[in-house]
């Protein structure tokens, strides 16, 4: 079974990460990575603990080792809930901070396979390597990530009306081999940190565009491809006192420049064809899937975060006022309804075929409902907790200098914890609603499984309008023009 030194290994194979001004070099070692590196690295131990093989695993019906659970496809509800269940405890160990973590992807591919139908009728060859790939990926429990969004340059034009055509990665070339891949995708969180991008457009593309109509993998170290990193995080946090979250969970996040990249056809499963860009993701479960997890990674880290609530009332000697009660009780309601929405997702799910997926116009109801929810509560935490996530100590070091630890212990106070872990406590709470990291995290939330105006589209594309339009139906067939008095209603027979 991989291991966290599996991974870690695995990664130290010459990718090109650019940060800072220069090359990252080994991301494994580097101080802007290595912690997450090694938060990811961790979830393999997580799941290769016999206490957890049985949740975390399944056996790969090709190579008969126990590999992710979500690269298992689900044939019934119970294995659905097997497979959140497995979920469920990974987002656990990162209290739902790494977003991408190697169930994302893993569950968009495992969609894919559920409707393989859809590839077949498109092309039987690239059915083929996307199941040959599946295999491989699945066998060797790949970190994948995806970068699926064209890059924002002039969001009133399409991919092929840009300045410069090779702004978004599309295809320069093919022959006998593969073809080549040149221009940019956005955004490959966790990519410094997979072992594969799975590239591909999620967003409308027309007439004209078939060069960005692409779907295929890339090792992240294949000749031309190039990570443009963001400004680490975990690289500002030096301590983990300081900075508890932001020092181990910062998946990164980068562009991808794909180099004149070659690839071969059999990493290919879409080439040229719009229409396929939208049934890949939405004729076959693998939408579905992949925003299962995401949600299922949101519930814990809503649990994670209502955990704070409750310990800023307490410390802050605020739990007993009515409204702070209130407050409270709105945030339970609104954490437990993602929980309830998740529940609901597997026992409203459906069958595809022989296999079995979560409801998707709940999934879309939820993921409109969370992109403004998120904001919403880390609103509240900060109106709670007010200038307590500020009145802290500069640094970890503060404590080392006697004369500044005793006027610590002096002014931080609180009726339930005593100084030092009144400071420790506040400093996690602002990594986690206030710092750059936090605000990362919101924007991540709003923004992860597209613009509000996308989510919106898929709830109103998915729901079941004609339920509604019957009982509308039915109330206006009740009465008419002549209806001058009201009469007894007759519910025999309504
Ligand atoms: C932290 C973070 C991590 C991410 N990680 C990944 C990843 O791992 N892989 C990946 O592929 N992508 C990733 N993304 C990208 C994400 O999928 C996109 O941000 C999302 O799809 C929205 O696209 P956009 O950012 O280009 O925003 P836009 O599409 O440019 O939208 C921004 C705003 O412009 C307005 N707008 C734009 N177009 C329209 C329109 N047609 N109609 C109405 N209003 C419009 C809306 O107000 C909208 O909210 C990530 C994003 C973030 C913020």
């Amino acid at each position: 079974m991989k291991s966290g030194r599996d991974h870690l290994a695995s990664l130290r194979d010459g990718r090109t990460v650019f940060i800072s001004g220069s090359k990252a070099g080994d991301v494994t070692a580097h101080p802007a990575f290595r912690n997450s590196v090694q938060s990811a690295a961790s979830l393999y131990d997580f799941q290769s603990d016999p206490a957890n093989v049985e949740c975390m695993t399944f056996t790969s019906p090709t190579s008969g080792d126990r590999v992710n659970r979500t690269w298992s496809l689900p044939r019934s509800r119970e294995e659905l809930v097997d497979r959140r269940i497995a979920m469920e405890a990974w987002a656990t160990t990162h209290y739902g901070f790494m977003g991408r973590s190697p169930d994302h992807v893993a569950s968009c591919l495992a969609g894919m396979m559920m409707g393989i139908e859809v590839f077949e009728a498109y092309d039987p060859k690239r059915a083929g390597a996307l199941q040959d790939y599946f295999r491989y990926a699945r066998d060797a429990d790949l970190f994948l990530t995806y970068v699926i969004i064209n890059p924002q340059a002039d969001r009133s034009r399409g991919a092929g009306e840009q300045a410069d055509p090779y702004l978004t990665a599309g295809i320069v070339d093919e022959d006998s081999e593969g073809l080549t891949l040149r221009g940019a995708k956005m955004l490959a969180t966790s990519g410094i940190m997979a072992n594969e991008v799975f590239v591909s457009c999620i967003q409308p593309l027309g007439k004209g565009d078939e060069k960005y109509a692409v779907s295929l993998t890339l090792p992240m170290n294949a000749k031309g491809v190039k990570l443009l990193s963001r400004k680490s995080y975990e690289a500002a946090s030096p301590s983990v006192f300081d900075n508890p979250l932001a020092s181990r969970f910062d998946e990164n996040d980068a562009v991808i420049y794909f180099d004149d990249v070659k690839v071969p056809w059999e990493r290919v499963f879409v080439a040229g064809d719009t229409g396929m860009m939208m049934r890949q993701f939405h004729a076959t479960p693998a939408h579905a899937l992949q925003n299962y997890q995401c949600q299922v990674r949101l519930m814990v880290k809503l649990r994670f975060l209502m955990g704070i609530a409750h310990r800023i009332a307490e410390i802050n000697g605020i739990i007993g006022l009515p409204p702070v009660r209130d407050t409270l009780g709105q945030l339970a309601a609104e954490a437990a309804l993602v929980d309830g929405m998740v529940h609901g997702m597997e026992a409203k799910g459906h069958a595809h075929g022989d296999f079995f997926v979560p409801d998707p116009h709940l999934l879309y109801a939820t993921q409109v409902l969370t992109q403004q929810l998120y904001p919403k509560i880390i609103n509240t935490l900060r109106d709670l907790a007010g200038g307590g996530l500020i009145m802290l100590p500069s640094d970890s070091s503060d404590f080392a200098n006697p004369e500044i630890a005793a006027l610590i212990g002096k002014t931080q106070q609180s009726p339930v914890v005593g100084s030092q872990d009144r400071v420790k406590f506040f400093k996690l709470a602002w990594d986690a609603i206030g710092s750059e990291f936090a605000s990362r995290h919101t924007q991540y939330e709003m923004f992860y499984a597209g613009a509000t105006f996308v989510t919106k589209g898929h709830s109103f594309r998915t729901y079941d309008w004609s339920k509604g339009g019957d009982l509308l139906k039915k109330m206006l067939g009740s009465y008419d023009l002549k209806q001058v008095s009201t009469p007894a209603l007759s519910l025999a027979g309504s």
